[in-house]
């Protein structure tokens, strides 16, 4: 999205958390650029209530290059969530290879929650890092990846995920109320 277009779409935000009962949070996933510097300015990013980041291009990058151009992205002050951490698509691609319990301590460190996607064709996380990751106690966030009203069902497949890697309650962002969630938000 354009600058233009998501100051648009906060204007729209703002109409309905005026009216209704819900409160919706003006967010965006944001590409991890080849460098590790993000595709929005930071001025850009203060503005939005919750910020993912995800890579979306160089999946064959060394995992070297890799670790320390999510690294970098993580030191980002801005950043809540990081998006469908291995880029794997089941059947598809092999998620990209990086140094995840670095990137997990990272996580951990800078109060950036980890996504567990739970797009069937993703599940990304798997189980076992999921564990790793909670070894280490990051924060999870399930996120449905949804383009269509109709795929916000698909969380139940990331619950069967989380459930996998042992995850609690506590565990699990998505859990929080509004107040608690603000807050885990603003760091
Ligand atoms: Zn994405």
């Amino acid at each position: 999205m354009k600058e233009s277009e998501i100051k648009k779409q906060w204007e729209e935000i703002e109409k309905i958390n005026k009216k209704e009962q819900v409160k919706i949070l003006k967010g965006a996933e944001v590409n991890i650029l080849d460098d590790g510097t993000l595709d929005y300015e930071d001025e850009l990013l203060k503005k939005l209530d919750v910020v993912l980041i995800a890579v979306h291009s160089g999946f064959k990058s060394s995992k070297t290059k890799m670790t320390k151009r999510i690294l970098k992205a993580l030191d980002n002050n801005y950043v809540n969530i990081l998006a469908h951490p291995t880029g794997r698509k089941i059947f598809q691609r092999e998620g990209y290879k990086a140094d995840f319990d670095e990137i997990f301590k990272k996580c951990k460190q800078k109060k950036v929650a980890v996504e567990i996607n739970s797009d069937p064709i993703r599940l990304d996380i798997n189980d076992r890092m999921i564990l790793r990751a909670k070894q280490i106690q990051v924060k999870f966030s399930m996120g449905t990846d949804a383009h269509t009203q109709s795929s916000l069902e698909n969380i139940k497949y990331g619950v069967g995920q989380a459930r996998r890697g042992w995850l609690e309650k506590n565990d699990v962002i998505n859990t929080l109320s509004y107040k608690q969630l603000i807050k885990f938000l603003k760091k």
